[in-house]
C-alpha cells in the first residue's frame, strides 16, 4: 500500500531522516518506536506530505507522493492522520469538526455528511457529544473525536503520532480501545507510540529508529524480546 525508499530529510545542516525505507502492506499494523529526537514525527509528517523531503521516494500504491506534480489533496484524502494534540477546531462543534472535511474535501451534501459523521462518532462511543465543543470534552474524548474525524474520510491508511502521550492515564485506555477495534477491523495503520505494551500487542512489524535511521525492523516479538542490535535492546530495557 505504501512504499518509502531511501527517504532523507534535512533541517538546515541537520539530517533528521537518513536513508529511511519501509513498506506497509494493506492490513498491516506497523509500530514505530525510538528515543526522543529520533525523527519519528518528522517521518510521519513526510508520509502525509506535510513536510517536503530532500531525497528518496514515497509511493502510495502506484502513485508517487513525492512527484512534483502529485495531486496532494487527493493523496492526502487517502491517509488519515491523528496527532498527539488532537488538532480539533476549537470554535466548531464536534459535529462540524466531523463534517468539515466531508463537505469541503469530499463535497458531500449536509445530510450525507451528517450520516457518516454520526456513524463515526458512534463508533468511538461518543454519539451523545454531537453538539459539544472540544473544550467541553476530556482529552481522551477529544482524541476519539479526532480519530472519528479521520475515519469519516474513509482513509486506506491511518497514521498515528503518539496519540495518547498528551492524555491523562485514565483517558489512555479509551483511546487504545478504539485503536484496537480498528486493528481488529483490519485497518492499515502506522503507529508511533511510547505505549510499548500496546505496540507489542497490536503491531505486526516494529521499526526501531534512532538518530534519523532505522536501526532495526522486525516482528514485535523480535524487537521486544530478541533484538539483534545492542541499541534496540538498550532502548527496550531502558523503558521496561
Ligand atoms: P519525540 O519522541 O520527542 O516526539 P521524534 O522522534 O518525533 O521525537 P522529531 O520531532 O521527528 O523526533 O525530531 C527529529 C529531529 O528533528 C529533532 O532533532 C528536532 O529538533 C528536529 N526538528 C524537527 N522539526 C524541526 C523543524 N521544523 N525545524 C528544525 N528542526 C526540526
Ligand atoms: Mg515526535
Amino acid at each position: 500500500l505504501m512504499r518509502v525508499s531511501h527517504l532523507t530529510k534535512r533541517f538546515g545542516e541537520h539530517t533528521v531522516l537518513d536513508d529511511v525505507s519501509l513498506d506497509v502492506t494493506a492490513g498491516e499494523v506497523k509500530g514505530i518506536i525510538g528515543p526522543s529526537g529520533a525523527g519519528k514525527s518528522t517521518l510521519i509528517r513526510c508520509l502525509n506530505g506535510l513536510e517536503p523531503i530532500d531525497a528518496g521516494e514515497i509511493w502510495l500504491d502506484d502513485t508517487e507522493l513525492t512527484a512534483r506534480k502529485a495531486d496532494m489533496d487527493a493523496l492526502r484524502s487517502r491517509i488519515g492522520f491523528v496527532f498527539q494534540d488532537f488538532n480539533l477546531f476549537t470554535h466548531l462543534t464536534v459535529a462540524d469538526n466531523l463534517m468539515l472535511g466531508l463537505r469541503r474535501v469530499r463535497g458531500l451534501k449536509r445530510a450525507e455528511a451528517e450520516t457518516i459523521a454520526r456513524r463515526e462518532l458512534d463508533r468511538v462511543g461518543l454519539a451523545e457529544k454531537w453538539r459539544a465543543y472540544p473544550a467541553e470534552l476530556s482529552g481522551g474524548q477529544q482524541q476519539r473525536v479526532s480519530i472519528a474525524r479521520a475515519l469519516a474520510m474513509q482513509p486506506e491508511l491511518m497514521l498515528f503520532d503518539e496519540p495518547t502521550s498528551a492524555l491523562d492515564p485514565e483517558s489512555v485506555g479509551s483511546v487504545l480501545r478504539v485503536m484496537r477495534e480498528l486493528v481488529a477491523e483490519g485497518m492499515t495503520m502506522i503507529i508511533v507510540s511510547h505505549e510499548m505494551a500496546f505496540i507489542e500487542a497490536v503491531a505486526d512489524d516494529v521499526l526501531f529508529m534512532a538518530e534519523g535511521r532505522v536501526v532495526e525492523e522486525g516482528s514485535a516479538r523480535q524487537i521486544f524480546h530478541e533484538a539483534r542490535e545492542q541499541r534496540t535492546r538498550g532502548f527496550i530495557d531502558g523503558i521496561a
